[in-house]
């Protein structure tokens, strides 16, 4: 018997597939599953719309039958098979498609099975021979074609008298590392079917050995062969909600995501119309190890009709909603589509933008309506929203801001920003925030308390990103942020600006004497007007803030970039006088003063001191001088 061609194209295609690279060849499995699938759909729609074609539901089957003897892998549907003319036409050419770029195919032998998914042909990954047994609904003559490959097919009679299609695969022995033997292995093509196909609306059977006591005996075991449906071909996602326990959300989850604990949030919802989709989403309850990692696969599970596409497809969630976990199911989505295809298609685009509408619906939800939750969330995932703030440049700005909590001075709370300027004094003009490493170190800090003593809540900013995001947002609802260690804080009325500059002038001599004994560490020594009961604080200039700076000194190439110090002395404290009676009568003494105001400073705002032994033999020192 004469071999036939493949078309040229299909040849081509073919020979790259039985050399093929890609690296994943258990999806041959889900692409026969999934064309018996529509063949069974098919014949289930002859029979529905032709009496005379009528088959019963309970028999639109897929079995799989492994015989490791004869290595062999077989996949047998009761779906409408092939005429002569459809083996000839479908299993002959490939290249529907037509638009493949056969020159480059091989570097990119994974976009192509991405892309337009070669189907029935990636069975050649893992078969040297493939025998198609067909009968279709429409003839009385059953086909077999068979073929080893590039060089061609045969197709004869066959004597085949059920409707249906049986696809035998003739393995690849092994090569190097390649273990074909595992599609003999039941365990495996069980955890495959699971992985790929467990909600095919069809069964999918295997004969199965399995180990059970002999009838009459205690402890004799026999083996025996048991068909068992492999999936569970109503996908829990496409159920009715109101039919679904919360422990059965739970348990899928778990099993799932491989999560040990529960979810904090189960979102579950089907959308239709012009975009017709299925979601169910979790936000997990504690934060992954890996979150902030590389390491830290983000993305949705995709499904095409129940039938499972891709893990992890990143685009269908923004990275600030990256915690996500979960999967979406679409009709609409072509079963082929690749990562690469994914950032284009206009209906995933679609589907991602609603998957973002719904998800912050429901943070904002809870965070009407459940706080507590809503913290619990915020402390989990809190930083990747606040990352999201600040990345492109403050794109997300809108979507953002109100689902951002910082800890305030108010309650000792966390508060949005919406509650901050609800709460706002009438006078008051701006947003105050101070950076600090902890929640302790803040609140001890001298700069906190005048806004205190005026009534004025402070946020805490805890983390590195904090300030950066907050100068993308640069205001809240018209106003200003403001730190409060930074340039004026405006705090002062009329008359106290009054009183300070006069002793600004007063003092103009002892303030230049301590600078000219700083010398280049502090740009300035001013008259301070944010302190109350502590001598001295450090200040730094608008632009660059100390936190920035610790942060940037991080970064590989963020350093040199420093804050400018001022060194802000209390004119109300004691020590205020002493430095003025030591300016009168010890010039000398007062540049030793001058640098132990400058150290302790900067211990309060959590710098390290430049040289720590100098320091304390110069406070060894002045415990003596006191004592002479
Ligand atoms: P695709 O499924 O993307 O069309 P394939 O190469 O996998 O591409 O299959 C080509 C065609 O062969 C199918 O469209 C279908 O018409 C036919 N076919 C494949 N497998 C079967 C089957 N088990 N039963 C009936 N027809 C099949």
């Amino acid at each position: 018997m004469t071999k036939q061609q493949f078309k040229a194209e299909s040849k081509r295609l073919l020979d790259l597939m039985i050399n093929s690279i890609y690296t994943n060849k258990d999806i041959f499995l889900r692409e026969l599953i999934s064309n018996a699938s529509d063949a069974l759909d098919k014949r289930n729609f002859l029979s529905l719309n032709d009496a005379s074609k009528r088959v019963a539901p309970e028999d639109l089957t897929i079995t799989l039958t492994l015989d490791k003897e004869n290595r062999t892998f077989t996949i047998t549907d009761t779906g409408i098979g092939m005429t002569k003319d459809e083996l000839e036409n479908h299993l002959g050419t490939i290249a529907k498609s037509g638009s493949l770029d056969f020159k480059q195919a091989n570097e990119q032998m994974n976009d192509i099975i991405g892309q337009f998914g070669v189907g029935f042909y990636s069975a050649f990954m893992v078969a040297e021979k493939i025998t198609v047994d067909t009968l279709s609904a429409n003839d009385t003559q059953g086909y077999i074609w068979e073929s080893e490959g590039a060089d061609g097919y045969t197709i004869t009679e066959s004597n085949r008298t059920t409707i249906g299609t049986t696809i035998t695969l003739q393995l690849r022995k092994n090569e190097e590392e390649e273990d074909y033997d595992s599609y003999l292995d039941t365990y495996k093509v069980k955890s495959l079917v699971t992985k790929y196909s467990d909600y095919v609306r069809y069964p999918i059977q295997m004969l199965v050995e399995v180990s059970r006591l002999k009838e009459d005996t205690e402890n004799e075991y026999e083996t025996v062969k048991e068909l068992q449906t492999l999936n569970s071909m109503v996908p829990l996602w496409k159920r009715n909600k109101k039919e679904i326990t919360q422990e059965e959300y739970d348990n899928f989850y778990m099993n799932k995501y491989m999560d040990w604990e529960k979810p904090q949030k189960v979102l579950h919802y089907t959308i239709e119309g012009n975009l017709s989709y299925n979601a169910l989403l979790y936000i997990p309850s504690k934060t992954p190890f890996n979150f902030y990692s590389q390491d830290y696969e983000a993305g949705l599970q995709l499904y095409s009709k129940s039938v499972f596409i891709m893990d992890n497809a990143k685009d269908l969630l923004p990275d600030y909603f990256r915690f996500a976990k979960g999967l979406v199911d679409s009709d609409d989505v072509s079963l082929n589509i690749s990562r690469e295809i994914l950032q284009q298609d206009r209906q995933l685009k679609a589907i991602a933008k609603s998957i973002e509408k719904k998800i912050k619906n429901t943070l904002v939800d809870m965070l009407v309506k459940e706080r507590e939750e809503y913290e619990k969330f915020f402390i989990n995932f809190g930083l990747q929203l606040k990352y999201g703030l600040y990345s492109d440049y403050g794109a997300h700005k809108e979507q953002l801001q109100d689902l951002i909590m910082f800890y305030s001075s108010h309650n000792d709370k966390y508060t949005t920003l919406k509650e901050y300027v609800e709460r706002m004094k009438d006078e008051q003009q701006h947003i105050y925030y101070v950076s600090g490493d902890s929640i302790e170190a803040i609140q001890k800090l001298p700069q906190l308390e005048r806004l205190q003593q005026k009534g004025y809540e402070v946020l805490y900013f805890l983390d590195d990103v904090d300030e950066f995001a907050i100068r993308v947002l640069n205001t809240y609802m018209d106003k200003p942020f403001k730190s409060i260690n930074q340039g004026d804080l405006d705090l002062d009325s009329e008359e106290e600006k009054q009183e300070k500059e006069t002793i600004k002038k007063e003092n103009e001599s002892l303030l230049q004497a301590l600078k000219d004994a700083l010398q280049d560490k502090v740009s300035d020594v001013t008259i301070s007007s944010r302190l109350s009961t502590h001598p001295v604080c450090l200040v730094s200039d608008e632009g660059i803030s100390f936190e920035m700076e610790k942060v940037l000194a991080q970064m590989p190439d963020g350093n040199g970039l420093k804050a400018t110090r001022i060194l802000e002395i209390n004119p109300n404290h004691a020590l205020f006088a002493t430095l003025q009676k030591i300016h009168e009568t010890n010039k000398d003494a007062l540049s030793n003063y001058a640098d132990l105001l400058y150290t302790q400073a900067l211990l309060i705002e959590g710098f390290p001191i430049e040289d720590p032994v100098a320091y304390t033999n110069k406070v060894c020192q002045m415990m003596i001088d006191a004592n002479k």
